[in-house]
């Protein structure tokens, strides 16, 4: 098995006493953007002095602004079944919990994805829970044909990453061909032992069947998937270092390693109380963590969900959060009743087009970009973008595009003549700045989902 508990410990053991001109060393490879070793990150988690801590903030800041600039990607998450077999300790939707069980018919699914369009949302997560018999794979490809089909004004959804259970390869075949984005999985813990006491039964009670999900996802040619760690079930260092190894596993057997990387601290949820986990995640920590991962692991995405409260929400984009959900709600058939949260408690409910304009006015540009597996720059592909360095720009006059866009859809005309200055004044580097300015008047005409 590619997770090798043992080691891991030693790497946590063996790195805590690391002089200054180890950590200069580390540093100054993490300021180039080399790849690190796991004894180097080992290293990093284990720092305690606040001048090296924020030393590391400062080097995680500058890799996120070298690659992302000020983007930070929009999205929403569409619980679309809460029927569910496991028994997740943690989880609201665990099948011990009694309550009115439902998926989405095709109706429920035009009418939460039409709120999801009036929001201005493009891109979603796909949330359901585990049950073969109720949410079969049949379904689920199905809910996302319907999801794809649903025509608001002309605005439709763009991109639909998908957060199922781990599977087998003939299903994750059915989800390739169900035109998916990323596929996401947590592992929730890296350490066996945890892992086996938190998931009591069900399927996903399999250690070994929910870390092998992405070597099937791959085999099944799905190259873009997601990893996450429910942070406050295991010691984080221990997971962090989990993290790492998994991907080099992927990178490894298969040539590209995760594309994104989400980031949950567990909050409570019905018939759980988060205090009866002994390593629940502080904010210092929190931040701590976000800066590793950017720095460990420059070209994936972090994603933040309104798990988190405004202000973390803002400070954690800084040491390198590069995707935020907005207006969420995790209840399925939540978007119509207006009604917000079952699986867990979420800390941010600011509609989404005030989380979109408060980020303007701290300067950050929310993209609504989904371009890049619309255009088949996923796995090997997208990662020789990010290696030439491309990434900007495209990038950049994608999340232009799509937020002069949205502005225009969704936002007051003083907040649409905002977006152009801004635009006007940040896309004087781009190479392409003729074109791109052409295609900002096209959007001006009527013309819509522009992208390069
Ligand atoms: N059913 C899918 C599976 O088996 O992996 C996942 C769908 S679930 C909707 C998405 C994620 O929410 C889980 O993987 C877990 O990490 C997270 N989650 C569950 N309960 C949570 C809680 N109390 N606090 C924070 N996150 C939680």
């Amino acid at each position: 098995m590619f997770i090798k508990d043992e080691y891991i410990k030693s790497i946590l053991s063996s790195t805590k006493s690391a002089d200054e001109s180890e950590i200069e060393s580390i540093f100054e490879k993490a300021r180039k953007m080399e790849r690190l070793s796991m004894e180097e990150i080992g290293v990093l988690l284990n720092l305690e002095d606040e001048k090296y801590i924020k030393e590391m903030y400062k080097i995680a800041g500058k890799i996120k602004d070298d690659i992302y600039g000020k983007r930070v990607v929009m999205f929403a998450p569409l619980y679309v079944s809460d029927y569910c077999i496991n028994s997740c300790v943690y989880c609201g939707y665990k099948c011990q919990n009694n309550f009115d069980r439902s998926k989405l018919s095709d109706e429920d699914i035009v009418g939460e994805v039409t709120e999801l369009l009036k929001m201005g949302h493009k891109r979603i997560a796909f949330e359901a829970g585990e049950d073969d018999k109720n949410c079969d794979i049949d379904y689920i490809v199905h809910a996302i044909k319907k999801i794809y089909e649903v025509d608001y004004n002309g605005e439709k959804i763009r991109r639909i990453n998908v957060n199922i259970a781990s599977t087998t390869v003939d299903n994750f075949k059915k989800l390739k061909l169900a035109d998916i984005g990323t596929y996401i999985l947590f592992q929730e813990t890296y350490n066996r032992e945890k892992y086996e006491e938190v998931h009591p039964s069900g399927p996903k009670s399999s250690y070994e069947y929910h870390l092998t999900a992405f070597d099937r996802a791959m085999e099944a040619g799905i190259d873009d998937v997601g990893a996450g760690i429910l942070l406050g079930l295991y010691n984080y260092k221990y997971e962090v270092l989990g993290l790492i190894e998994h991907n080099n596993h992927l990178e490894e057997d298969y040539g590209v390693g995760f594309h994104t990387v989400s980031l949950p601290r567990i909050k409570d949820a019905v018939g759980t109380d988060k205090s009866i986990f002994k390593d629940i995640v502080t904010d210092e920590e929190f931040k701590k963590i976000v800066a590793i991962i950017r720095i460990a692991l420059p070209f994936t995405g972090i994603i933040i969900s309104t798990r988190e409260d405004i202000e973390m929400r803002e400070e954690i984009i800084d040491y390198g959060v590069s995707q935020l959900s907005a207006g969420s709600s995790t209840e399925v058939g939540g978007y119509k009743k207006h009604n917000k949260e079952t699986q867990f408690k979420i800390s941010d409910s600011r509609e989404m087009k005030d989380v979109v304009l408060d980020l303007i006015n701290t300067g950050y540009i929310p993209s609504f970009c989904t371009a890049c597996y619309r255009m088949g720059r996923t796995g090997e592909e997208f990662m020789d973008i990010v290696n030439h360095k491309n990434i900007k720009n495209i990038c950049t006059p994608n999340a232009f595009l799509t937020l002069y866009e949205y502005s225009l859809d969704h936002m007051d005309i003083d907040t649409q003549i905002k977006v152009k200055e801004i635009i006007v004044r940040e896309s004087k580097d781009l190479s392409n700045r003729e074109d791109f300015l052409g295609k900002i008047k096209e959007l001006e005409t009527g013309v819509r989902d522009l992208y390069y």
